[in-house]
C-alpha cells in the first residue's frame, strides 16, 4: 500500500457520455481495484483512486476494452472536452456534443509510445469520423508536422493543459469562460464572451480549433509554467495579434462574432422530458463522490434498465433514455434510497464543489472534499442566524492546493478577500458579511455582487465593527 504506490485514472468521455458497460466497468473496478467509490469530476469523466501499480494494466485495458479510453486524460494536452450532459434530442444539442466528439478525436495523441506507457501497446479500436481525419491531416498554414508522429502536437506536447468547451446558447452549465476555447454552436437564430475571437462556419469549427491550438503550441511559453496557459498568451498579446496569428494558421478571417443571449446555469437535477418519447434523470452528487447506498442503487437501476449515463460538469450524473414505462418504478427506487429530491438537496449544495485533496491527492496542502459538508452546514447555519432565506444561496468551493480543481475562481468570490482564516474563525469572517448582505444589498443582488460594490476594504471594517445580528 502506500500513497506513493497507488494511482489516480481519469477516463476521457466528451460530453460526459458513459455508455452502460463503462458505467458497469467502472464501478466493479472501483471495489475490486480502487477505494470502493467512484469519483465524478468537473472535466465530465471518472476518476479512480487508489489503484495500485501492478493493477494498472488491468484496469486500464478493462477501461480501454469499455469505450473510456484514459488518453491524454491528464499530462500537458487537450483536457477533456466539455459539452451539455442533457440528452435532449434537439438539433443544437446534439450536434454541440458531436463537435465535443470530433474536437476530442482531432487532438488526440497520436504516436503508440502514448499508449504503450500504459498498456503494453494492446490494441483498441478507433473508429473515426471523415471530417476528423480529414482536419488532422490537412497540411495547409503549417498546423502540421507531416514527419511527426503527433500531427497536431508536433515534436513537443502543448506547453500546459488545455481545456475546451462546446455548448448552445443559453446553457452554461459547461461553466464557458473557464476554459482555453468556448465553442459555442449557434443555430438558426443567434455569444458573447469576454473576448469573442470571431464566427466560423460549422464546417470550419475543427479547422478554427486546430488553428488556436497550434497558436498555443508554437507560441505559448515553455519558459515558466505559471505563465504558460493560453490565457497569458492572450493576455501578452491582446485580442488582436492573438486573433491575426490564429487566422493565419487557419487561412481565413473569422467573422465577427454573433450576439448571444444570456447564459444560464442548467442543472438537468430531476425528470425531463428528451423529446423522442424518453426521460432522463439528473440526481445531485456530493462533491461527485459515489459510494455507499447511491453506488449500490445507482448500479442496480442502471443494469436492470440497461441505462447509458452522463457526467455533468457540476460532478452530478444524469441517466438517460428512460421509456415512459419504467419512470415509476425507477421512481420509486430512487426515491426509496434517497437519490431523488432535488428539493432536499440544500440550495447551497447545488453549487458548491470540492475537489479530493486529502487523503487522495499528493499535492493537497488543506482538507478539501472531506471538509466541505461541515462548512456548508455552517454557512446554512449562518444563514438561517441572519434571516436569510433558505433559497439564497452563495457559491462555495473549496479546494486542497492552489491548483484549483474545483474552480474556486468561479466562485462567488472571485478574488482572494483574506489569507489563511483558520477555519475556527469561518463565523467570524463570514456572519458579518452575510448579516450586512441582507441589511443592504440591492434588489437581487447576489452576494458576489454585493461584496464588488462594497469593496474588500469597506467589508473588513464591517467585520470588525460587527456586534451581533
Ligand atoms: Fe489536488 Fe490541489 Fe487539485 Fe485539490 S486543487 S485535487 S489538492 S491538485
Amino acid at each position: 500500500g502506500g500513497r506513493s504506490y497507488s494511482f489516480m485514472l481519469r477516463t476521457k468521455n466528451p460530453s460526459g457520455k458513459v455508455p452502460n458497460q463503462l458505467y458497469l466497468t467502472m464501478d466493479d473496478l472501483a471495489d475490486e481495484f480502487g477505494i470502493g467509490t467512484l469519483r465524478l469530476t468537473t472535466r465530465q469523466t471518472f476518476q479512480l483512486h487508489g489503484v495500485l501499480k501492478h493493477n494498472l494494466k488491468t484496469v486500464m485495458s478493462s477501461i480501454i476494452k469499455n469505450m473510456g479510453s484514459t488518453l491524454g486524460a491528464c499530462g500537458d494536452l487537450n483536457r477533456n472536452v466539455l459539452a451539455p450532459a442533457a440528452p435532449y434530442a434537439k438539433k443544437d444539442y446534439l450536434f454541440a456534443q458531436e463537435t465535443a466528439d470530433n474536437i476530442a478525436a482531432l487532438l488526440s495523441p497520436q504516436s503508440g509510445f502514448y499508449y504503450d506507457m500504459w498498456v503494453d501497446g494492446e490494441q483498441f479500436m478507433t473508429a473515426e469520423a471523415p471530417e476528423v481525419v480529414e482536419a488532422r491531416n490537412d497540411n495547409s498554414h503549417g498546423t502540421n508536422f507531416v514527419d511527426s508522429p503527433e500531427p497536431i502536437y508536433g515534436t513537443q506536447f502543448l506547453p500546459r493543459k488545455f481545456k475546451i468547451a462546446v455548448t448552445v446558447p443559453t446553457d452554461n452549465s459547461v461553466d464557458l469562460l473557464t476554459n482555453d476555447i468556448g465553442v459555442v454552436v449557434v443555430s438558426d437564430e443567434n455569444g458573447e464572451p469576454q473576448e469573442p475571437l470571431g464566427y466560423v462556419p460549422k464546417e470550419d469549427i475543427l479547422y478554427a480549433v486546430k488553428a488556436i491550438v497550434v497558436t498555443q503550441r508554437e507560441h505559448g511559453r515553455r519558459d515558466d509554467r505559471k505563465y504558460s496557459r493560453m490565457k497569458y498568451l492572450l493576455s501578452s498579446w491582446g485580442i488582436e495579434k492573438f486573433r491575426d496569428v490564429v487566422e493565419q494558421y487557419y487561412g481565413k478571417k473569422f467573422e465577427p462574432p454573433r450576439d448571444l443571449p444570456e447564459w444560464e446555469f442548467k442543472s438537468y437535477l430531476g425528470w425531463h422530458e428528451q423529446g423522442d418519447g424518453a426521460w432522463f434523470c439528473g440526481l445531485h452528487v456530493d462533491s461527485g463522490r459515489v459510494g455507499g447506498n447511491m453506488k449500490k442503487t445507482l448500479r442496480e437501476v442502471i443494469e436492470k434498465y440497461r441505462l447509458d449515463v452522463r457526467i455533468t460538469p457540476n460532478q452530478n450524473i444524469v441517466l438517460c433514455d428512460i421509456k415512459s414505462e419504467w419512470k415509476r418504478s425507477i421512481t420509486t427506487v430512487l426515491a426509496q434510497a434517497g437519490l431523488l429530491q432535488p428539493e432536499f438537496v440544500d440550495p447551497l449544495n447545488q453549487t458548491a464543489m470540492a475537489c479530493p485533496a486529502f487523503p487522495l491527492c499528493p499535492l493537497a496542502i488543506t482538507e478539501a472534499e472531506r471538509g466541505i459538508p461541515s462548512i456548508l452546514k455552517r454557512v446554512r447555519a449562518m444563514f438561517e442566524k441572519v434571516g436569510l432565506e433558505y433559497d439564497e444561496s452563495v457559491v462555495v468551493r473549496v479546494t486542497g492546493c492552489p491548483n484549483g480543481c474545483a474552480r474556486p475562481y468561479m466562485a462567488e468570490i472571485a478574488r482572494a478577500f483574506m489569507d489563511k482564516v483558520k477555519i475556527q474563525d469561518l463565523e467570524k469572517v463570514f456572519e458579518p458579511l452575510f448579516y450586512n448582505w441582507k441589511l443592504g444589498r440591492q434588489a437581487k443582488e447576489s452576494f458576489g455582487e454585493f461584496t464588488t460594490r462594497m469593496g474588500f476594504e469597506k467589508l473588513k471594517e464591517l467585520i470588525s465593527t460587527y456586534e451581533g445580528s
